[in-house]
């Protein structure tokens, strides 16, 4: 039977190791849950997959009557609730997904103080009839999840979210959490003053995701390299994004027909084809999903072993976001991305082609510096990424550059030869052009200039095409040249362009990354997490048994058990039950529903 009394003689810390089956908390999760289970405010900011989950769940656990959780993703909730579910907890959802009947049915549970969690969105919250449920019912707390939907400045902004300050006014005695992985202290303040979370205690977490491992690469066939980057992900799932619709379906026909699992998703998709291929990747083992940005907001699946960019996204906070949806399971994994000095091009001539006001555009275009900033690093990516958000840090050891220090090289000659091209062909056009010219091509655009009579047609034969790209858009990023993107990407010397061309100034610049092995690229496996070797084949029978049973159920594989669970079971062959619930991740109630079968799979294999 699921658990709705209150459970008052558990300690948080026993019911961490007997319901959710984990031997430690996590950072603040204990001061958390101390907080809010004592009757407390709290506002949580924690990076994807700190762990927030559990700091309103135990205090429900702890409390008597029913929390209300507020959630804005639909899809989120029901897997949520099926994984609570499976823990032997009183949960359920109410959204506009269920049906009439299934929602009364839920509503009655929820009055007649059936339930433990009830996770609702915040339309249906704010709704008169529920208010009045609310009235009735006896509320432990109120967890409002993405709290940074209530922020104007945020980028979820949900005006529902607004609404939620009601919760303060009608229910003062009720404690509240909010909880968000945004981390600047402008929305932080936002959040504050809109839900009226005066007296709360505020959480900041470290943002940094250690298991994350951080890779810039300089766009030369995308195509080509970002196969070869999946190939140090064999049979593991993934999103790759890209910046238009049309690339999106281009990447992942291409991905298919090199016999990869991939499917396309974006805005211009029908609704339907969109939910079918979210489903699929949430369901199957080892999915690619090549989307654009408008996939992953509230996907919470925590086996996303790589996120890669092929294009450059807007802003460090995207950047952030965006690879923040690998290895929440805190398994190791790869964020990786690809760009060039054309995506630079486009994104600035996006930003002043939009209607946005001056002041917009400058943010913009800030933004944008940041970003390529770290993209072009030469030391620690995490630092400069953390660094970002106002957190101090020591080179991590596990990013490219970390890995693989650059060694510069000196590239005065180059620049003046790159500098000189622009500026006797007129400063007028733009890098590939500037290019051929170097190289001394005979192109059209050259006869049609009488641009092989100039002194400096030739004068690169010595670097490849490659090479100069890299050249001239680390010129462009170090602020020696400037591109005109209201004239098509022209580029334009600047006033630091002149002692290098006196030759008063060296230029050391990153050289040209060369194609690393495909057996170099694979990840380390974890310290103590056990064999991180997917050949390994009980990890295999492991995965396969958990397909089947997670199919039967209709619920995604990872609500089963993790793939950190399946690994260690692997790793450490347990022969009894015992031996079994020493696993981290394997609570009381998963012990008792699948261990026999587990020990089964363990040995046979
Ligand atoms: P968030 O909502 O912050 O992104 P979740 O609450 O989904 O993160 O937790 C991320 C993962 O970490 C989940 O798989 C969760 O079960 C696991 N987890 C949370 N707390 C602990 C803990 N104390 N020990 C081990 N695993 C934990
Ligand atoms: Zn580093």
């Amino acid at each position: 039977m699921p658990q709705t009394a209150a459970l008052m003689s558990d300690t948080p810390l026993s019911l961490l190791n007997r319901i959710f089956g984990y031997a430690a908390f996590r950072g603040d999760q204990a001061a958390i849950i101390e907080q809010v289970a004592g009757g407390g405010d709290a506002l949580v900011l924690m990076p994807t997959g700190g762990g927030k989950s559990i700091c309103y769940q135990i205090p429900a656990l702890l409390r008597d009557g029913c929390a209300v959780v507020v959630s804005p993703l639909i899809a989120l909730m029901q897997d949520q609730v099926s994984a609570l579910k499976e823990l032997g907890i009183a949960a359920a959802f109410l959204n506009s997904s269920l049906d009439g009947a299934t929602a009364a049915q839920v509503e009655r549970d929820f009055a007649r103080g059936a339930l433990k969690l009830l996770y609702v969105a915040p339309e249906r919250l704010l709704t008169p009839r529920f208010l009045e449920s609310l009235d009735a019912a006896h509320v432990s707390l109120f967890a409002i999840d993405e709290a940074h939907c209530v922020s104007q400045w945020g980028h979820d902004f949900r005006p529902e979210y607004l609404g939620l300050s009601v919760l303060h006014e009608r229910y003062p005695q009720v404690p509240r959490i909010a909880l968000t992985a945004t981390a600047d202290a402008a929305t932080r303040a936002e959040i504050l003053h809109r839900l009226a979370l005066d007296d709360a205690r505020v959480f900041v977490a470290s943002f940094d995701r250690p298991n994350i491992r951080y890779r810039v690469s300089e766009k030369t066939e995308p195509r080509r390299q970002l196969i070869d980057f999946l190939a140090g992900h064999p049979g593991e799932a993934g999103i790759v994004y890209c910046s238009t619709r049309k690339k999106v379906e281009e990447t992942a026909a291409a991905l298919s027909q090199a016999g990869f699992s991939a499917l396309p998703y974006h805005g211009g998709m029908d609704n339907e084809t969109r939910r079918r291929h979210q489903e699929r990747f949430l369901r199957e083992d080892g999915m690619i999903m090549v989307a654009t940005l408008a996939f992953g907001m509230g996907i919470d699946k925590p086996d996303v072993r790589f996120v890669a960019h092929l294009d450059l996204p807007r802003s460090v906070e995207g950047y952030y976001q965006e690879t923040g949806r690998a290895g929440r399971d805190g398994e190791p994994a790869e964020a990786w991305m690809a760009w060039g000095l054309q995506d630079v091009v486009t994104q600035r001539r996006f930003i002043d082609e939009g209607e946005a006001e001056d002041t917009h555009k400058r943010i913009g275009h800030a933004k944008l510096d940041a970003l390529v900033g770290l993209a072009e690093a030469a030391s620690c990516r995490r630092v400069a990424l953390l660094s970002y958000f106002g957190e101090a840090s020591q080179p991590c050891g596990n990013c490219d550059v970390c890995l693989n220090p650059p060694t510069l090289w000196d590239a005065t000659e180059a620049a003046q030869k790159a500098l000189s091209a622009v500026y006797r062909t007129g400063q007028r056009f733009g890098a590939g052009h500037v290019i051929d010219v170097l190289l001394g091509k005979t192109t059209e655009k050259i006869e049609r200039f009488g641009h092989a009579e100039l002194s400096v047609f030739g004068i690169g034969a010595s670097l490849d095409d490659k090479r100069w790209r890299a050249v001239l858009r680390q010129l462009v990023v170090r602020g020696l040249l400037e591109v005109d993107h209201t004239a098509y990407g022209a580029l334009k010397l600047t006033a630091a362009a002149r002692p290098v061309l006196k030759g008063e100034t060296t230029v050391m610049l990153r050289p040209l990354e060369t194609r690393t092995s495909k057996k170099k690229s694979r990840l380390a496996p974890s310290s103590g997490a056990g064999v991180h070797d997917d050949e390994d084949p009980l990890f295999l029978s492991l995965r396969a048994w958990r397909r089947e049973t997670a199919n039967e159920k209709g619920v995604p594989a990872y609500v089963i058990l993790h793939d950190a669970t399946l690994r260690e079971i692997a790793a450490r062959r347990p022969a009894t039950l015992a031996e079994l619930g020493e696993i981290s991740g394997l609570g009381t109630k998963k012990l008792e529903a699948y261990g026999e079968d587990v020990l089964a799979v363990v040995a046979e294999g």
